[in-house]
């Protein structure tokens, strides 16, 4: 199915242009690269980039704010948070149109990612008041040891096209409450919800009286995000992105000794064992694949079916895809919008070429849609492929709606197929067999770090810690305590004895 006729790129960039300006953003607008939508595949608006040396002032400026917002009280940090999310309610619309004229996200996709947003905001406005450290008993008497938590400095935020808002704000929202400054360098294709955002928090920040420079935008391409990963005042370098960016920007931070937290490209499974509620399944693994057209990193890529049930839930799955509306993600009826360029179009076909020369069977959809209404945009149907084995194609991260389906006899075997990738993001069991759901999130089942029982492999809540192992990259970011990433831990002993006593009963003078 194809939902309504396409907006035209006069009327976004019309409807761009009154989101930012009901936000409060004066754009500077220039010929160094251009903000697009992939709605209609074409450019927006010129804009300008930041040069090495605006990126070298940002840096210095946020390490300045830094010296003082290390030392304002963390409550009254949390103070600027909230202030960042009434203004994220408050603009929740505008802000959503952004993110779905610039990455694609159907609008209830897209509203939910500002909702995100907001809900970081509260969860660090709370944790403001939460940066626990702990007392530990002492082998000495009349000593106290504890342990201290302590601002890490300036945080190099470096971010993908798919979560061009939410990422940021899992960042800077836990960053700022830590008492950390903010150097953002979003990606080249989400500019306009980068400088709403950067727009929010600067005014936010003027009227609670917090340092300007706590949060600095540099927009440019991955030129701009390297001088993040090669300074030195950069105490964390946060990067969202692909495995390859990862490899790149791992072993750099390495070299000068600074921190990185890398969240990087995912290949997620799920399990539908023969007890599960196959209705239930079919609308998690339904949305879990073919949601936000397959460019989630948690994005369902690998579906493994018990051999027994495997022929009546691959004919429902298979009329499922077959009805999925595709289209304007404007359109309230539309479930998949456009990729996000032709490029990621032909790594989707150069995929589904592979996989079929190595024996993969096309189930459903991989066509192209509404070519002659956009020639210059990419909108395509999911795939869902069955395939025998996992072929290398398969153990890849194609970031693109394909779904490979395979099957198999025993739980073991499952699990075994299931971790036989070099990814470690998000993973998931449909099962109504609680000794079967509770292996697989057991330290035998899933290596993934996150693992779920009847719900399909994205759509995290903000609560939890995210983030996965092996080439995901093993950072944590978002809830829980993921916030310790974020600061660095000093112990303390305090001697509050008149005797000198050294731990282990060593003597000495
Ligand atoms: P990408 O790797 O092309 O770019 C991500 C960001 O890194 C961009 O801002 C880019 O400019 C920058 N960059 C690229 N190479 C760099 C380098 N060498 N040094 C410094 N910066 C560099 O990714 P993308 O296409 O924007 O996003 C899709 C990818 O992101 C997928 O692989 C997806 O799985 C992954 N992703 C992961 C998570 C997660 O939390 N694990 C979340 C969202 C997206």
């Amino acid at each position: 199915m194809t939902s309504t006729a396409l907006p035209t790129t006069d009327e976004l960039r019309a409807r761009a242009r009154g989101g930012l300006q009901n936000i409060g953003v004066d754009v500077a607008e220039g010929n160094d690269f251009h903000a697009r939508t992939p709605i209609t595949g074409e450019s927006l608006l010129g804009l300008t980039a930041a040069t090495d040396a605006a990126t070298e002032e940002a840096i210095a400026a946020a390490r300045t704010a830094f010296l003082t917002w290390r030392t304002t009280p963390a409550p009254r940090r949390g103070e600027l948070v909230r202030r960042l999310g009434e203004l994220l309610r408050e603009h929740k619309s505008d802000l959503a149109d952004l993110v779905t004229i610039e990455a694609g996200k159907i609008r209830s996709e897209a509203l939910g990612e500002i909702q995100e947003m907001i809900d970081i905001c509260d969860f660090a406005v709370g944790l403001s008041r939460q940066l626990y450290g702990r007392t530990i008993a002492s082998e000495r008497p009349g000593h106290r040891l504890a342990e201290t938590w302590h601002p890490l400095g300036v945080v190099g935020v470096i971010s993908a096209f798919n979560f061009p808002a939410a990422v940021w704000s899992w960042n800077t929202a836990i960053a700022l409450v830590c008492g950390d400054t903010v150097v953002w360098k979003p990606s080249e294709l989400t500019p306009l919800i980068s400088l709403a955002c950067d727009h929010l928090l600067a005014r936010a920040a003027e009227e609670v009286g917090a340092p300007r420079d706590v949060h600095r935008l540099v927009l440019g391409d991955r030129a701009i995000g390297e001088k993040l990963v090669d300074d030195p005042r950069v105490a964390l370098v946060s990067a969202t992105g692909s495995t390859r960016m990862g490899r790149e920007v791992g072993p750099r931070v390495a070299a000068r000794f600074g921190r990185s937290l890398l969240e990087l490209g995912g290949n997620n499974a799920a399990i539908v064992a023969p007890s599960a509620d196959l209705d239930l399944a079919i609308q998690g693994i339904v949305f879990a694949a073919a949601g936000t057209a397959g460019q989630r990193c948690t994005t369902l890529r690998r579906l493994i079916v018990h051999r027994d049930i495997a022929g009546t839930f691959i004919e429902r799955l298979t009329a499922a895809y077959h009805k999925l509306p595709i289209g304007n993600p404007f359109d309230d009826t539309t479930l998949v919008g456009p990729l996000i360029s032709t490029t990621a179009l032909d790594a989707m076909r150069g995929a589904l070429s592979r996989v079929q020369a190595q024996g993969g069977k096309i189930l459903a959809g991989g066509n192209r849609r509404l070519t002659e209404a956009a020639p210059s945009a990419a909108y395509t149907e999911p795939v869902l492929v069955r395939v025998d084995e996992q072929t290398d194609v398969v153990r890849e991260e194609t970031f693109a709606p394909i779904l490979y389906v395979l099957t198999y006899d025993t739980l073991d075997e499952a699990i075994a197929l299931h971790n036989d990738v070099p990814q470690g993001l998000s993973s998931s069991i449909f099962t109504r067999d609680q000794q079967e759901a509770e292996i697989f999130l057991s330290a035998a089942g899933s290596d993934c770090g996150i693992a779920n029982v009847n719900i399909g492999t994205s759509g995290a809540e903000i609560g939890g810690a995210f983030g996965g192992e092996k080439d995901t990259g093993g950072g944590r970011e978002s809830g829980s305590d993921a916030w310790k990433a974020y600061m660095r831990a000093a112990t303390n002993t305090i001697n509050y004895s008149s005797e000198l006593a050294l731990a282990q009963g060593v003597s000495f003078l």
